[in-house]
């Protein structure tokens, strides 16, 4: 493992970039950040604690008081914890998915999440994923990665995901969900969706994760011989 490496996935919703950031980092042995459940987290625990999620301050004064804990899980990428609660699950709900990108979007939110992004970041090699990873968060990362699909693909990879977790959707309805963060994310004014100048780009639309995958390993292995 070169110490210090690290990589940044950026792009659209449910595009795949957790998925192929899980390997990455298994691949490399390095560790995997998922910025996307540490919003989710943030956001359960403002729906639970009835915090109005348009309240900017409430949520600052809410994440100052919240202990958000990543965890390798194995094979199955990571647990998230929030003050000692196992919300791995929980926070992949609707009522979550719908309310993220409008916690998310509050300046004083992401200022705080960002330095907890940059702390987790800087020990070993790192795979971080998320929005404003390469354009705002780790902006010296050695790869930058901006990883997209089309919405229909997405969605239909979303809607095959939520069936073999035994959930039942609609795919036109994830359509919508998908197009309408994305619109939420890209159009927010503090470090919106937006791919990096010295990012790659990835349309996966017809790839497999595999080949996915393999790209960016042969990337990563070109890089650290630099
Ligand atoms: O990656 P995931 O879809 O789980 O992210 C959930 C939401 O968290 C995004 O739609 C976005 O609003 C927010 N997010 C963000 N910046 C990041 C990662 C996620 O604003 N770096």
């Amino acid at each position: 493992m070169t110490k210090g490496f690290k990589i940044a996935i950026d792009g659209p919703a449910a595009a795949g970039k957790s998925t192929i950031a899980k390997i990455t980092a298994k691949k490399l042995g390095y560790t995997y950040i998922d910025t996307g459940a540490m919003y989710r987290a943030l956001t359960h625990k403002a729906l639970e604690s009835n915090i109005d999620i348009n309240d900017e301050a409430a949520l600052e004064v809410l994440l100052q008081n919240t202990e958000i804990m990543l965890t390798p899980l194995g094979n199955e990428g990571q647990s998230v914890i929030v003050d000692d609660k196992d919300v791995t699950e929980s926070i992949r709900s609707q009522q979550v998915t719908a309310a993220v990108s409008a916690v998310s979007a509050h300046q004083a939110v992401r200022e705080l999440m960002v330095k907890k992004q940059r702390i987790l970041g800087e020990a070993t090699g790192v795979v971080m994923d998320g929005r404003d990873i390469g354009t705002h968060v780790l902006p010296n990362a050695e790869l930058k990665i901006f990883m997209t699909a089309s919405v229909e693909e997405r969605a239909q990879r979303r809607y095959d995901e939520n069936r073999t977790r035994g959930i039942d959707s609609s795919l036109e309805s994830l359509k919508r969900e998908i197009s309408e963060r994305d619109r939420a994310d890209s159009e927010r004014l503090v470090s919106p969706l937006k791919q990096a100048e010295d990012a790659i780009l990835i349309d996966t639309t017809s790839m497999s994760i595999e080949e996915v995958a393999g790209k960016i390993s042969r990337l990563a292995e070109e890089r650290t011989r630099r």
